[in-house]
């Protein structure tokens, strides 16, 4: 399989479609919003400025970000990974692309998710996650709810809701998706990277489309 770079706006729904893909197709899963709520969970005093910035809903720094992912990459074998959650920035996306010339990695794909404002407020408002796996619920669909209330199917521990998903932080996300995120459709798309699905449509759909999208030629 090609690896995955999940461009979308906040809620869309990358972690629920990024766990179908790590069970199914044995993926890595590289996302920068679990990487620096790690760094805060650490309780380290970098993170606590991390988490000042996060309960805001604005942007990370570039360099933070790319050192992560950077590490991330550089320590993978050989399995294809999902990047989610970057970039998220022009100059992320160009870093990206250098990295991938450094390394020598090709097999790439892009994939954006569309949705509504209205689809994702819905979503982010009845999200719940692992504070442990990082797996994510959403409460208003059946599909997507944990078995048993408060609790993770897969490790049992008590689900949480994050600190940025309430309306108010959900706003200041998504206007930073619009101003700093959208711009990198163009920048893939002029490289014939891009494909775009839409994120409205039935779970077992998205699955379809992405797992032709991702096979190799
Ligand atoms: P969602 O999945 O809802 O889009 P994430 O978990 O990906 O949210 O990200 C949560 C927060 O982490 C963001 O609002 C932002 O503050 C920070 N963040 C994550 N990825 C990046 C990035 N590539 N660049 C800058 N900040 C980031």
């Amino acid at each position: 399989m090609k690896n995955i770079i999940f461009i979308a706006p906040p809620a869309a729904g990358k972690g629920t479609i990024s766990d179908y893909l790590v069970k199914n197709y044995q993926y890595e899963h590289i996302s920068t919003g679990d990487l620096l709520r790690e760094e805060i969970a650490s309780g380290s005093e970098f993170g606590q400025k991390l988490d000042v910035i996060l309960k805001s809903g604005s942007l990370v720094d570039d360099e933070t970000v790319i050192r992560l992912v950077n590490h991330k990459i550089t320590s993978l074998s050989h399995q294809a990974f999902i990047l989610d959650g970057f970039p998220r920035t022009l100059g992320q996306a160009k870093v990206l692309d250098e990295m991938f010339r450094e390394l020598n990695i090709h097999n790439n794909v892009v994939i954006y998710l569309s949705v509504d404002l209205d689809t994702v407020l819905k979503r982010v408002t009845a999200r719940v996650i692992c504070p442990k796996c990082k797996r994510s619920y959403n409460l208003n669909n059946e599909k997507l709810k944990p078995i048993h209330k408060d609790t993770c199917d897969d490790c049992g521990y008590a689900l949480i809701r994050r600190d940025d998903d309430n309306e108010e932080t959900f706003k200041v996300r998504y206007e930073s998706f619009i101003k700093n995120t959208k711009p990198i459709l163009d920048f893939y798309q002029d490289k014939g990277m891009l494909k775009e699905i839409d994120a409205t449509l039935p779970l077992e759909v998205i699955y379809d489309r992405i797992e032709n999208e991702a096979k190799n030629d």
